[in-house]
Order: C-alpha cells, then sequence, then structure tokens
C-alpha cells in the first residue's frame, strides 16, 4: 500500500522556517495541545471542517445543506460543525459561495507532494533553501519523511524538520538520519508545569533533545515560544538556558514573542482559546532576553 500523510497547509516562498526560500509542509496531528497553540487545525491527525468567522456573512446556507444537520450556529463563533457526525462530504464548502468553510487535510502520497514542491526547485538552488517539514508534529510521519528525502536528494535541495520532540526516539532517529536540520522546540524546564501547559510532561522531550545533541551532525536549533504568564519567568528561563548551556551541539538559540494569529482558528473551529486576552509581543518586547547571552556560548535570536 503507497504511504501518505495528511497535510494541511503548502506555504511556498517562505523566509523564516530555515536557510534561503522554502516551501514549509503542515503535516497533521500533534501529541501535545499547547495552550497557545496557533494552529489549533494541525492537532488532530484527521481531515476536518475549518469555518472563516471573519469571512462568513451568517447566510446559513450551509446549516441548512449539511445532509448531517451537524452544522449549527453557535453565539460568537458563527457557523460550527460537529466533527462527531460531520462525514466531510464537502457539500457546504462547496454550498458557501463565499468560501468561509474549508476541508483542512488532504492525503498526499511523496510523489504527489514533490509535484507541489519541485515547482520552487530553482529558488532553493539559488537560495540555499528547500523544503521544511512542520506540523502539527511531521515526526509522527517519520516513514512518510524518509521516504520524501529521496527526491529532496535526487532534486538536490535541502529538508529540515520542525518537531515538539514529544514522539518516540525511533522516530527523532529515523527523521533525523535523513534531515539536514532539525529546529527542536523547547516549551517548559518543569515536567509539571509542561504538563499543564502542553497535556505532557517533558521526559521524552529533554531525553530526545539529548540524543540529538550526542548523535545529530545536521543542524540544530533550538526555538522557545516565549509565552506570558505561561514560560515567562525567570526561573523559566534560567532552567532553560542552564539545560542548552551543558549542551554540545546545538547551534543556535531563538526566542519567539507570543502572537495570537490563531485566534481566529479556534473560532472556526468551535473552541474556546485558552490565552484569554492575553497581548500579543513585538520583538522589542523580547529582546532583554539577550541578556542571557553570557551565559551561552552559542547565539541568541530573537
Ligand atoms: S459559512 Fe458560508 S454558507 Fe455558512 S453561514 Fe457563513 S457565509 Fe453562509
Ligand atoms: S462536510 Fe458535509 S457532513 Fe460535514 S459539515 Fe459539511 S455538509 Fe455537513
Amino acid at each position: 500500500m503507497t504511504r501518505t500523510a495528511t497535510v494541511f497547509n503548502i506555504e511556498r516562498f517562505s523566509s523564516e522556517d530555515g536557510p534561503g526560500i522554502r516551501t514549509v509542509v503542515f503535516l497533521k496531528g500533534c501529541p501535545l495541545r499547547c495552550k497557545w497553540c496557533a494552529n489549533p487545525e494541525s492537532q488532530s491527525r484527521k481531515p476536518q471542517i475549518l469555518g472563516k468567522p471573519f469571512v462568513c456573512v451568517g447566510c446559513a446556507r450551509c446549516a441548512n445543506i449539511c445532509p448531517q444537520k451537524g452544522i449549527t450556529r453557535r453565539e460568537g463563533m458563527g457557523f460550527v460543525t460537529d466533527a462527531k457526525v460531520c462525514t466531510l462530504c464537502g457539500t457546504c464548502v462547496d454550498g458557501c459561495y463565499i468560501g468561509a468553510r474549508l476541508v483542512m487535510g488532504e492525503e498526499y502520497t511523496a510523489a504527489a507532494l514533490h509535484r507541489e514542491i519541485v515547482k520552487d526547485a530553482a529558488y532553493y538552488l539559488h537560495s540555499g533553501g528547500g523544503v521544511t517539514f512542520s506540523g502539527g508534529e511531521p515526526l509522527l510521519h517519520d516513514d512518510f519523511i524518509v521516504e520524501y528525502s529521496d527526491y529532496a536528494r535526487e532534486g538536490n535541495f535541502g529538508m529540515l524538520v520542525e518537531t515538539c520532540g514529544q514522539v518516540p526516539l525511533a522516530s527523532v532517529r529515523k527523521a533525523s538520519a535523513v534531515a539536514d536540520g532539525v529546529f527542536f522546540d523547547f516549551k517548559h524546564i518543569d515536567p509539571g508545569r509542561h504538563r499543564e501547559l502542553t497535556g505532557a510532561d517533558n521526559r521524552q522531550i529533554l531525553e530526545n533533545l539529548e540524543w540529538l545533541d550526542g548523535n545529530y551532525s545536521g543542524f540544530l536549533s533550538v526555538r522557545y515560544p516565549y509565552i506570558p504568564g505561561m514560560n515567562d519567568d525567570p526561573e523559566a528561563i534560567g532552567g532553560f538556558i542552564d539545560f542548552v548551556a551543558k549542551l554540545g551541539n546545538v547551534r543556535e538559540v531563538w526566542f519567539l514573542p507570543y502572537h495570537r494569529l490563531g485566534l481566529s482558528k479556534y473560532r472556526g473551529l468551535g473552541r474556546e482559546y485558552e490565552m484569554g486576552d492575553a497581548k500579543p509581543l513585538k520583538m522589542s518586547d523580547i529582546e532583554f532576553l539577550k541578556d542571557y547571552q553570557d551565559r551561552l556560548s552559542i547565539p541568541i535570536r530573537i
């Protein structure tokens, strides 16, 4: 049987997910449930309907034509789909004349995905770019990534993976064996607090990061999403910096400021946004984190 992965977005011409011009492939499914997640549509491994509440004009046509009667109006969220009864027939998507409903998630074989990615091969070659697998958690699709790596190698462009690290070590080994770089997310140093914020403790994540540090020869970057009231206290930051300082193979640390770009997607899925009215941060708000530079021999980037 041909292996497939469920893709929910393909972003072309990205300049923020690795060197050069890149195509970022977002794969569905994630083992964590971070309160600040900006891609809630990535969490379920299955395709699902996403509404666009800021585009919807409230005509109720989708609710009227759904054969499952699975769409209802919800205060503050617009027309919400009941995923338990939705069969993904697409009637409401085709029937919404202004495009306020989407099916998130499409099955791709590695060959079909490559037909999309290779469209920008000339840009990769001239900029030193390539493809970046993101998510969700792309290492849930480790065998697919290994299969795709043959296409990247043949095309002579690079391949990176972004991971939350909450996967078996075997998946990290497989994917890192074929990836030119790994971007590794780090959410909180304290296992209990990590569980509160993401639904799982950080034992597996730290083990995987230590394994990569000791065994991986590609580019290893660690990324810390700086989230107000969640992991922004000096103990959390200091613990993170001290952990990274003991590693020998990490090339850089990024701090990423909290943003609220995922808010409308929670509404479109009929879900509450757990960050309440927390204010988004500007780069300048977290510039002070560079003060930790004297505790690290690798660059801190904002
Ligand atoms: S999603 Fe589309 S069809 Fe449904 S109420 Fe909004 S505008 Fe009408
Ligand atoms: S995809 Fe089909 S079953 Fe699902 S909400 Fe739309 S019309 Fe209803």
